[in-house]
C-alpha cells in the first residue's frame, strides 16, 4: 500500500458510498483512462476474469464458437471461453516474448477456417508484464477480421513500441487482484475503444436492467461491478503504480546482474527496445546440461529449504486436464519453458536484506 488508499476508503465511509458505484469508481476509471490514454474507455469490474467474460460477450461469442487463446497463461484467460459454451483453440508461444506466436496463430486461423469455423476472437496475453508481438498479431487479426481481446492482467504500465499494453485490442482486461502490480484487494477492468462498449459492459455488470421504473430484464445480467470501497484502494494505488513498476524492474536488474556470469541461466528480459515490461514477475530459464545436471525443480526445492519462495512458470493450458482434447497449434515452446523455468521472488517490497539472502542461497546452489 502507498498510504493514500485509506483516505479514499474513509471518504467512501464518510459519504456513505458503500456500494458497487460511487465517486471512487468513477474516479478510478478516470485515473485509468488518463494513464492508458489512446482514447481508452474503462469499466471498473469485480475481477479481471469478469472483464474477460464480459469482453467475450460483447464480442458476441456464442455457444459452439471457437476463441483463440494463448496456451502459456493463467487459467483465468481461458475459463471465460468455457463459461460461454465456446471452445478455446490454444496457441503456442514464441521464444522472444514468451507470448502468442504469430506464426502458429496464422496457421491455426487458416486451419480452423478450412474446417468450417472462423474463430470469433483472439486472446493474446502479456505474460509476466512482457508485451506480446502486437504488430504481427494485429496484422493477422486485420487480415482475417477477427477481434483482439488483450489479457493485460499482468501488464499494466508495460509498453510495446511506446504504446501501453491494454490499448491495442478492440478490448482489454486488467486485473487488480491482490498479487498484481497494483491491487484493489480484488478487482478488474474492461478497457474498450468505444464509449458504447463501456456502457454495455457496465449494463451487463449491473444485472442488465432495462430502462423501466420496475425491474425488467431482456438479457442475462451479471453482478460484476467494482465496489466503491475497492475503487478507493485503486485510486490510492494509482499514485504508486510508477514506483511499483520501478521496483519490479529493479528486481529484474538484480537477477540480470546476478546471473550474467552463470552460463546455464537466462533471465527473462526484453527482446529489443520495442518492448518495455513492468516485470511484474522476474523469471529465469535454466539449462540443466549447462548447470551440471541441476534442474529448475532442484533450484525451487533448494530455495524452499531456505524459506525463499519461487514458483514454476504457468503450466500451458493445452496440458491442463480441464482442457484435454481442445485444439492446440505450436511446437512445444511453452512446454519447454514450463519444464525449465522458474519465477523468482519479485515483490515490490523486497529489502536489501532479502536480496542478500537470495544471493547467498543462489551462490550455494550454483557455485558449490
Ligand atoms: C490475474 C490474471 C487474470 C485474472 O484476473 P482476476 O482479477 O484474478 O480475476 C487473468 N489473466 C491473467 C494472465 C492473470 O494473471
Amino acid at each position: 500500500m502507498g498510504g493514500t488508499e485509506q483516505k479514499f476508503v474513509q471518504e467512501a465511509f464518510d459519504t456513505n458510498w458503500v456500494a458497487p458505484l460511487g465517486p471512487n469508481v468513477s474516479g478510478f476509471e478516470d485515473d485509468l483512462q488518463n494513464f492508458l490514454g489512446e482514447g481508452s474507455q474503462i469499466a471498473a469490474l469485480s475481477s479481471g476474469t469478469a472483464a474477460l467474460h464480459l469482453g467475450l460477450i460483447i464480442l458476441d461469442v456464442q455457444p459452439g464458437d471457437e476463441v483463440i487463446c494463448q496456451t502459456f497463461t493463467f487459467s483465468a484467460s481461458a475459463n471465460p471461453i468455457k463459461y460461454l459454451g465456446a471452445t478455446p483453440v490454444f496457441i503456442d508461444s514464441e521464444i522472444d516474448s514468451w507470448n502468442m506466436c504469430p506464426i502458429a496463430l496464422e496457421e491455426a486461423i487458416v486451419d480452423r477456417i478450412s474446417k468450417g469455423k472462423k474463430p470469433k476472437a483472439i486472446i493474446p496475453v502479456h505474460l509476466y508484464g512482457m508485451p506480446a508481438k502486437m504488430d504481427e498479431i494485429i496484422a493477422i487479426s486485420k487480415k482475417y477480421d477477427i477481434a483482439i481481446l488483450e489479457d493485460s492482467a499482468e501488464s499494466l504500465g508495460s509498453t510495446y513500441k511506446g504504446q501501453k499494453c491494454g490499448t491495442f485490442g478492440e478490448m482489454a482486461a486488467l486485473s487488480f487482484n491482490g498479487n498484481k502490480i497494483i491491487t484493489t484487494s480484488g478487482g478488474g477492468a474492461l478497457v474498450t475503444r468505444e464509449l458504447a462498449e463501456k456502457n454495455q459492459a457496465v449494463f451487463l455488470a449491473t444485472q442488465a436492467r432495462d430502462q423501466a421504473p420496475h425491474y425488467q430484464h431482456s438479457q442475462v445480467g451479471y453482478n460484476y461491478r467494482m465496489s466503491n470501497i475497492c475503487a478507493g484502494i485503486g485510486r490510492g494505488q494509482m499514485e504508486v503504480l510508477e514506483a511499483h513498476i520501478a521496483l519490479r524492474r529493479d528486481m529484474n536488474e538484480f537477477y540480470k546482474n546476478y546471473f550474467k556470469d552463470i552460463d546455464g541461466v537466462r533471465v527473462f528480459s526484453e527482446p529489443s527496445e520495442d518492448f518495455y515490461s513492468n516485470h511484474w514477475l522476474s523469471a529465469i530459464v535454466l539449462d540443466p546440461v549447462k548447470c551440471s545436471g541441476k534442474t529448475s525443480t532442484d533450484l525451487r526445492l533448494y530455495l524452499d529449504g531456505h524459506n525463499i519462495e519461487s514458483r514454476p512458470l504457468w503450466k500451458p493450458m493445452h496440458l491442463q486436464p480441464i482442457f484435454a482434447g481442445v485444439p492446440y497449434y505450436g511446437s512445444k515452446v511453452a512446454e519447454k519453458l514450463f519444464e525449465n523455468g522458474l519465477c523468482m521472488p519479485s515483490g515490490s517490497n523486497l529489502t536489501d536484506a532479502d536480496r542478500d539472502r537470495i544471493t547467498l542461497a543462489l551462490n550455494d546452489f550454483f557455485l558449490n
